[in-house]
């Protein structure tokens, strides 16, 4: 083989073939260099399992043991449950899996495995794994039990084809070379001022710990470059900003926005009323507003947008709203149209698949001015497209672009104002690392006049029941998404899961017509099936990926979620916003194995900031547990809010650094400037024009 460097494809690395490179593609695997940084999410080690003679009922732990015994057992209610005997130095626990009778496939006697979930009692101590994963397998040379011989094994992302176990072999035989391969990043003067360990030796500790503490104080390192490579991008995107900014301070001339208010259907709520006052106080101001906007699904942040769009119009400024897909724009562009129309005003529509025709005529009436509004994808950042004048920038479920598309479009102004919408909730901390410093407003009311949500958790005993009940409420009119939870170590089978599923319902209800939607279609043939939805084509969606944040389609009153036990809080709360956009009552109903205490909360709350806090506390002890962290594409290793003071830290550096030499010019921040751009690699556009 020829010399091994870091952008080496992966196919090329011993013990990596085509398969297994396609394999690690889609975990975003593509280099050695991304090999090196496939990070494990979580390590175990005797400290965190417990032997299996001490678990005790009403317990929610981990254990580790070979299976001694398995097989599938039908109940008297025609469920039927894969159970798998466990046994380790201690002795030994039946564990089992009501309704999942597919795992007999898979789990083999011999194997040891690591379970993690409740301990019950039913005829002796039962586990009901939340979760598995394969340690090792009967004949492996590894040792059958990794954790009895004191070991901390790190335990990696995986996918279809491809399992945790398969990568740890991988990276364990590449490690030494591949950092070996890599090179400290930060001027040696800053990483001792800051007490930090040389970022091969972060690797080290992340990918081959001697104890947890160890892996640790090595992600501790990796989370804050993270933190930093970020807070260079938003500290250049300020820096940019400001410069050359003299102040457009809009003037409330009460002309379009007055005559909105109105026209409006209905008054505002409260909140929303204090919203536009304070984004209000923004625009009139000489400074840029810099403003994010949060409130759940419903609260009615569209029209609290509209206000900032006309008041920039109304000085004779243009208006653009950039949504992450194309279907939420076109939602957008149609509620817009209908409050713009009262005052005479069509905002414009551009999306990706209009034709080339149709696009350059929108791009002229933007640059000539005679387009004040308009409402777009990404497609709006293009570099053909160009503004006459534009002085407010919106961007929808903003957390869906990163920071340099953002900035991109902002970079179509002279300084326009910026206005960020979020539907997800989350604590202060979390929006600092996301946004850096900015304002909050924030719509907790749901205006008046919608239906009411009512929650429920039923048992999957009561399967047939619940599904005549959406049957009645598709045969009386009204549309229903059923959704079904898709992890990675398990996506075959739960992809097959969702087919047979919208196939069954599919014969159950000749009556009505079923759709289906999972991660693995392709944007396109997503939103064809999601239109259909949206246009009435389809009474129920069965849906396996988080379905399209901010989708509204007012006539569907069902959410039933099957497995809810294996979603996070925040994203059943997501989910649950699905429904209730109409005037009627609306049901979500979680259809689970067992009535855990965190359902029940969920069911008794709807404030999505509640649910926020519930569900970040959730993670932090799952993380105990091993549970995947969710959340960011740009943040990956940083975890909150255990992290909050890694956060200051990287502030600190970050301007030490700007401070000095804010274009990164300097050869000696030649390497961090680097890295930078590689995780942002569109923030280019932010050194340029510097
Ligand atoms: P969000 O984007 O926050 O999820 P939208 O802006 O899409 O919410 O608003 C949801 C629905 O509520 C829309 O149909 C909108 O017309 C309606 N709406 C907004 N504000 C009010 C209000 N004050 N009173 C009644 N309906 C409202
Ligand atoms: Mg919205």
């Amino acid at each position: 083989m020829t010399q091994l460097r870091l952008d080496t494809p992966v196919k090329f690395l011993k013990g990596i073939g085509e398969r297994r490179a396609e394999a690690l593609a889609r975990l975003g695997v593509v280099t050695a260099h991304d090999l090196l940084w496939h990070l494990p999410h979580r390590y175990i080690d005797a400290s965190t399992v417990t032997p299996v003679a001490r678990l005790k009922v009403g317990d929610d732990a981990a254990a580790v043991g070979r299976v001694a015994s398995k097989g599938v057992l039908p109940t008297r209610r025609g469920l039927r449950i894969f159970h798998a005997v466990l046994r380790d130095q201690s002795g030994a626990i039946e564990c089992v899996w009501p309704g999942q009778a597919f795992l007999d496939r898979s789990i083999e006697v011999g194997q040891t495995l690591l379970v993690a979930g409740p301990v019950r009692f039913y005829h002796g101590r039962q586990l009901a794994p939340r979760e598995f994963l394969v340690l090792a397998e009967a004949d492996d040379e590894e040792g059958q039990d990794p954790i009895a011989a004191g070991r901390v094994l790190p335990v990696y992302p995986a996918t279809q084809g491809l399992s945790h176990k398969i990568i740890r072999g991988l990276i364990g035989r590449h490690l030494e070379q591949l950092i070996g391969l890599s090179a400290e990043i930060l001027p040696d003067d800053l990483r001792r001022r800051f007490e930090l360990p040389t970022l091969p030796e972060a690797l080290h500790s992340v990918h081959h710990p001697k104890s947890t503490a160890e892996a640790e104080r090595g992600r501790r390192r990796l989370a804050l470059d993270e933190l930093v490579d970020l807070q260079l991008m938003l500290g250049r995107a300020r820096h940019v900003a400001k410069r050359g900014r003299q102040g457009v301070a809009f003037e409330v001339k009460r002309e379009l926005t007055t005559r909105l208010k109105e026209n409006l259907p209905w008054p505002l709520t409260d909140d929303q009323r204090r919203a536009i006052r304070e984004i209000t106080g923004d625009m009139t101001a000489p400074d840029r507003m810099h403003r994010l906007l949060m409130g759940d699904v419903g609260t009615g942040k569209t029209v609290v947008a509209l206000f900032a769009m006309l008041l920039a119009v109304e000085n004779d400024y243009q208006a653009a709203l950039m949504a992450p897909t194309e279907l939420l724009a076109e939602q957008h562009h149609l509620t817009l149209t209908r409050l713009l129309a009262p005052l005479g005003i069509a905002p414009g529509l551009l999306v990706g698949r209009l034709s080339a025709a149709e696009k350059e005529k929108i791009r002229s009436q933007l640059a000539a001015g005679s387009m004040r509004i308009v409402v777009g994808t990404h497609a709006l950042v293009q570099e053909t497209v160009t503004f006459q004048r534009l002085g407010v920038v919106i961007i929808d479920e903003q957390h869906r672009f990163g920071v340099e598309q953002r900035a991109a479009l902002m970079a179509k102004g002279t300084s326009p104002d910026v206005l960020l919408l979020s539907a997800t909730p989350i604590p202060r901390s979390l929006a600092l690392t996301r946004y850096g410093d900015l304002d909050m407003s924030v719509l907790k009311q749901r205006p008046p006049g919608r239906g009411t949500i009512r929650t429920t958790v039923r048992g999957t005993s009561q399967r047939d029941k619940v599904l005549d009940f959406v049957h009645g409420q598709c045969i009386g009119g009204r549309q229903a998404y059923i959704v079904l939870p898709v992890i990675e170590e398990t996506e075959k089978a739960d992809l097959l899961a969702a087919k047979t599923m919208a196939d069954a319902l599919t014969a159950r209800w000749d009556d009505l017509a079923v759709g289906l939607v999972h991660g693995r279609l392709k944007a396109p043939e997503r939103d064809q099936v999601m239109r259909a939805f949206r246009e009435g084509d389809l009474d129920v969606l069965v849906a396996t990926t988080v379905i399209e944040v901010g989708i509204d389609v007012p006539n569907a009153s069902v959410m039933l979620i099957e497995h809810p036990e294996r979603f996070g809080l925040a994203q059943l709360h997501q989910l649950r916003g699905r429904v209730g956009r109409g005037g009627e009552e609306s049901h979500c109903i979680l259809l689970a194995g067992r009535a855990a205490d965190r359902l029940k909360a969920f069911a008794a709350t709807t404030d999505g900031f509640r649910i926020a806090e519930l569900d970040l506390e959730e993670r932090r002890q799952g993380d105990l547990l091993g549970h995947r962290q969710s959340g960011d594409a740009e943040i990956r290793v940083a975890r909150f809010p255990d992290d909050n003071d890694l956060l200051g830290q990287a502030r600190e550096l970050t301007r030490a650094v700007l401070d000095e030499d804010p274009g990164l010019e300097l050869p000696k921040h030649r390497p961090l400037k680097a890295r930078a751009l590689t995780r942002y690699p569109k923030a280019e556009v932010l050194f340029r024009v510097g």
